[in-house]
């Protein structure tokens, strides 16, 4: 079964990454989570934050077979470094794909023996994503059905309010 690499931001994690990472193991032999350390995005959750609450989550949900790695380079690099052959992305709805899209256009071209994989989301997981996730928990709202409870104690300790 081929290797394959599951990049994203993961700012947090979310139940939504780890039912991809759990139906990942199911085709592919490994899966290694790749945390973007990117610059571009302000994250709440430094990169070694993100790999060691993904970490905790899959241990939390009992997954074998999934590696983790933060990255600042091209992403088709890593796979080459790391024998992957397939990037793991998800879609949730139709504004996932047109973003997705030009992403796995664009490292098709800069490596064309690497094939971009998507999985459709779970319907439970559509409308979830790391966005709302941090928004709600900022507001301190209730996140323990989107995040697994590793995330919900890291989300409550970041936004604890002093009051
Ligand atoms: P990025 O910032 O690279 O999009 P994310 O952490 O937001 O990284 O997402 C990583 C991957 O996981 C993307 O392919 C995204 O579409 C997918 N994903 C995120 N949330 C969900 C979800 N709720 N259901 C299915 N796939 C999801």
């Amino acid at each position: 079964m081929p290797i394959a690499l599951h990049p994203g931001s993961f700012d947090p994690p979310t139940f939504g990454h780890l039912d991809l990472v759990t139906r990942g193991r199911k085709l592919f032999d490994t899966v290694h989570v790749v945390v973007a350390v990117n610059s571009r995005k302000s994250p709440i959750f430094s990169a070694e934050e993100r790999v060691e609450l993904f970490r905790r989550s899959v241990e939390w949900a009992g997954i074998d077979g999934v590696e983790f790695h933060s990255w600042d380079g091209l992403t088709v690099d890593l796979a080459r470094k790391l024998s992957a052959t397939v990037l793991l992305r998800g879609l949730r709805q139709s504004g996932d794909f047109e973003a997705e899209q030009s992403i796995a256009l664009m490292n098709r071209r800069l490596a064309p023996g690497i094939e971009t994989v998507y999985l459709a989301s779970r319907e439970e997981h559509l409308g979830l994503t790391s966005t709302l996730v941090r928004d709600i928990a900022r507001l301190g709202g209730d996140v323990s059905s989107f995040v697994p409870p590793p995330v919900v104690e890291a989300l409550r300790e970041r936004f604890r309010r002093s009051t």
